[in-house]
């Protein structure tokens, strides 16, 4: 178990640059989050290394950057305006709404995924449940999660249309585009990475689930028979690079979904689950969608998507098996496993190689301005290769404390002995112990100690 809650990371998050609410001047906007200086470094190495690993390195995988606003129908065949929808009800005095599954759930401690309003009615009438200011509750009914935008210069043209629920609608209705200029062969896969929207009726905690977040998906187009072999590999390759990423193994799980709880489009299910503060939670999925997606986008746009194997002959519409990631879920997940609370002092634990900087510069004292020149000297040095900080304020040991906090894995010290033989000090962030190096080695020593 974590000796720290929900709240401590987000009291680090808001005072040392991670993360802060969003509109904080006007009263904040609910579950709306700005990311930091700090936050935002970790968010790109995150994609870049994503990106490396789930694209570049895959011959058959390439990506892509669609438009956030597609046209209208892409929702209609995608399922989405029929059916992307929670079941909600509503407190009759306060007019709060609350998600019934994660109400009954709270109350009797009983699985409801799939419910339809009916079967929550009849339990809310039955155990006589009340909302959690002790009210009445309305009728449960179903509640559309699609982002209405209004599109048009005036307001008689103006028409809906919809901020993109989930990244992968776009890849799916490019699929011929793509495959035609990159001559792809299947089976073949399109990633992405970018902002969805959710009108999601419970939020929190933090920015675990809020209505504007940033996924990274992979959609796997091949035959049936392939589909089985490729979730593996998802499961495989997602352990491989989460746990490259230095998150707690003994804190991650896969978890089958059950049918009931299965989007529409879903055969097959599996989440992988970390252990946050506030208990196991889903922060990736791995979806067998079969021909659903194609088929549909088929029906609706009157554009075939039937291939042909050459050789037998047999005709198909592409299965698809999807690896789908919460880039901004994925930071939370990260800041709760490296937040460690010592007897004296806070670190964040991060993998090097996520630390927002991986090495700090001290001059040792403020008033020799030999030291602070060869330090500033040092630092500009460092900072060409690498992230690095800089900070001569206070003594040595409130800026080592200082840097742990935000996971700077090294702090260079240069003192009088620098002077003299050209060597600093180096601290290591978890072990605290410090060694010492010649000043021309340092490059090395931090940029290999702090690559994947
Ligand atoms: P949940 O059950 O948590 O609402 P989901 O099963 O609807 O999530 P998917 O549609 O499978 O999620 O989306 C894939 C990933 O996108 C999730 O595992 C999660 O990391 C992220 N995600 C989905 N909804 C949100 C949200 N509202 N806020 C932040 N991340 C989200």
């Amino acid at each position: 178990m974590s000796n720290h809650d929900i709240q401590d990371v987000v009291s680090l998050a808001k005072r040392r640059g991670f993360v802060f609410p969003s509109s904080q001047i006007y009263g904040g906007w609910e579950a709306t989050y700005d990311f930091g200086p700090l936050g935002t470094e970790i968010l790109r190495t995150l994609k870049n290394l994503w990106w490396e690993n789930f694209i570049h390195r895959k011959p058959n995988v390439v990506g892509l950057d669609s438009a956030i606003i597609s046209h209208p129908r892409v929702w209609e065949a995608s399922g989405h305006v029929d059916s992307f929808a929670d079941v909600m009800v509503e407190d009759k005095k306060t007019q709060k709404r609350y998600r019934a599954d994660h109400l009954i759930e709270d109350t009797l401690n009983i699985p409801t995924d799939g419910f339809t309003p009916q079967e929550f009615d009849e339990l809310i009438g039955k155990n006589n449940i009340k909302s959690p200011d002790n009210n009445e509750l309305s009728q449960a009914k179903y509640f559309n999660q699609l982002v209405e935008v209004q599109i048009g210069t005036t307001s008689d043209t103006k028409s809906t249309a919809y901020l993109r629920g989930e990244t992968c609608q776009p890849i799916f209705y490019n699929y011929g585009l793509v495959k035609d200029s990159m001559r792809m062969k299947l089976p073949f896969g399109v990633g992405q990475i970018g902002k969805a929207f959710r009108n999601e009726i419970k939020v929190g905690p933090f920015f675990f689930r809020t209505r504007e977040f940033e996924q990274m998906e992979i959609e796997m187009f091949l035959h049936p028979s392939e589909a089985s072999e490729q979730l593996e590999t998802f499961k495989t390759e997602s352990m491989e690079w989460l746990t490259s990423l230095g998150i707690s193994k003994d804190k991650l799980k896969f978890r089958e979904q059950e049918f009931k709880e299965r989007a529409h489009y879903n055969k097959i299910a599996t989440d992988i689950e970390y252990s946050f503060p506030f208990g196991w939670k889903e922060f990736q999925g791995i979806h067998y969608r079969g021909d659903w997606d194609l088929t549909r986008h088929g029906e609706f746009s009157g554009h075939s998507f039937v291939e042909k194997i050459e050789e037998t002959g047999e005709e198909f519409v592409p299965h698809i098996v999807e690896y789908s990631i919460g880039l901004s879920r994925l930071l939370l997940v990260l800041l709760s496993d490296a937040y460690t609370k010592e007897e004296d002092r806070l670190v964040l634990k991060i993998a090097s190689h996520l630390a927002p900087y991986k090495a700090a510069v001290f001059p040792l004292v403020r008033n020799k301005p030999e030291i602070t020149e060869r330090a500033k000297k040092i630092f500009a040095d460092l900072n060409l290769h690498t992230p690095t900080a800089f900070d001569d304020r206070g003594n040595i040991g409130k800026r080592y404390l200082s840097q742990d906090e935000i996971g700077t894995p090294f702090c260079v010290t240069i003192d009088y002995d620098t002077l003299d033989d050209g060597t600093v000090t180096v601290r290591d962030r978890d072990s605290k112990e410090q060694i010492r190096i010649a000043e021309t080695k340092l490059v090395d020593y931090i940029l290999t100690n702090t690559s994947v």
